[in-house]
């Protein structure tokens, strides 16, 4: 049997993300560049456009893999693992099934390959990872964009949310909410 029919009969036909019934084809998960059974999914068009274009992610079509993330195949859970990470910053429910996934130590490391998390958090002045909840402390008086409004060096910002820009933090202070540069706070 050739790679791709095999791959057609591992996942009954069926899109092996979101379980369409649609025209599939065989996506090699990286950092692998070949088609083989181990190391390829077979997707949807609708799951691979978004995988390959973030920017056009539909956040309630990767409600499936709730399912798929008990895949036992495992490029399955790779890409299924991936896709949670990437809705996880700002979707509770992503952290959740992340937070109940589990992998074997191989396929957990192959996951992480690539995805480049470091530059990806918001950190503060000394380096250290912001993460929703977290209070912060201001470090430096900071004009508030847009009005002539300042933030006042000290000011404390209690239970920031992060933002899609690693750079920045949300939060309030002095009863609005605003953004600010996430290295311009110190975690408290
Ligand atoms: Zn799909």
């Amino acid at each position: 049997m050739s790679t791709e029919a095999t791959l057609l009969a591992r996942c009954n036909s069926k899109c092996e993300l979101c379980s369409a019934d649609a025209p599939l084809a065989p996506f090699v998960v990286a950092p692998h560049t070949q088609i083989t059974v181990d190391h390829a999914v077979m997707l949807c068009d609708t799951c691979k456009g978004q995988i390959e274009n973030p920017e056009t992610v539909d956040v309630n079509h990767w409600r499936c893999l709730n399912d798929s993330m008990w895949s036992q195949e495992a490029p399955v859970q790779v890409m299924a693992w991936r896709q949670l990470k990437g809705l996880a910053a700002e979707q509770g429910w992503a952290q959740d099934l992340l937070d109940m996934m589990y992998m074997e130590e191989d396929v957990a490391n192959w996951a992480a390959i690539g995805m480049d998390d470091d530059a990806e958090k918001p950190r503060d002045v000394n380096g250290v990872e912001l993460k929703k909840g977290d209070d912060v402390t201001v470090i430096k008086d900071l004009p508030v964009k847009g009005s002539s409004q300042v933030i006042k060096q000290g000011t404390v910002i209690r239970g920031i949310s992060l933002s899609d820009d690693p750079k920045l933090i949300s939060g309030k202070a002095n009863g609005q909410s605003m953004y600010v540069i996430a290295e311009y706070c110190r975690k408290k």
